[in-house]
């Protein structure tokens, strides 16, 4: 996985591009809890299951149709999200479905059960760059982790911040332009 320091960063990242009169706060903050969400699974390391299941870790919770249903839930709350179902849907959709796309892209572990339950093959994006991040806070507060955090800031953090400062200016500086 990357860690659960790094995967909120991209629904934060989409929902400042996008900006809080399309998408609300309370929407941003779920769809950031939510794209931490399917890492629960590793409650199976506990129970005994194994990682290679479908239950296992990377299987049933980093499906895109664990996305999809948890993007339906959230949607029957779109008021209180201060939103429309519409939106709720696909903010949740992709914030949740974003999870299995960074793990996708770690050095490590097994791949992600993407088309669970069509299918439980695990894949892994052709390119392989973040540092796959330790599994519990102990071994996460290491050396290691260190470097995962850090090889997580160059690979995520830092193209997020470009491409919000990028979108940001640009949209400053249209709007911004004298008419004539
Ligand atoms: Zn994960």
């Amino acid at each position: 996985m990357a860690s659960i320091l790094t995967h909120p960063v991209i629904p934060l990242t989409c929902g400042l591009i996008l900006g809080t009169r399309i998408v609300s706060w309370r929407l941003i903050l779920l769809g950031m809890a939510c794209a931490i969400l399917p890492d629960l699974d590793v409650i199976t390391f506990k129970l005994g299951i194994d990682y290679q299941s479908a239950l296992g870790h990377r299987g049933v919770s980093h499906s895109l149709l664990f996305a999809i249903l948890a993007a339906s839930c959230a949607s029957f709350f779109y008021r209180s999200l201060q939103t429309t179902r519409v939106k709720a849907w696909w903010f949740i959709a992709l914030a949740t479905a974003s999870h299995g796309m960074l793990d996708a892209l770690t050095t490590g572990g097994l791949g992600v059960e993407f088309f669970w339950p069509l299918s439980e093959e695990r894949f892994f994006f052709p390119w392989q760059f973040i540092k796959v991040s330790p599994i519990g806070v102990n071994r996460f507060l290491t050396a290691r982790g260190l470097q995962v955090l850090q090889s997580e800031l160059l690979t995520v953090w830092l193209p997020c911040g470009l491409l919000l400062l990028g979108v940001k200016s640009a949209l400053y500086f249209t709007s911004s332009k004298p008419s004539s």
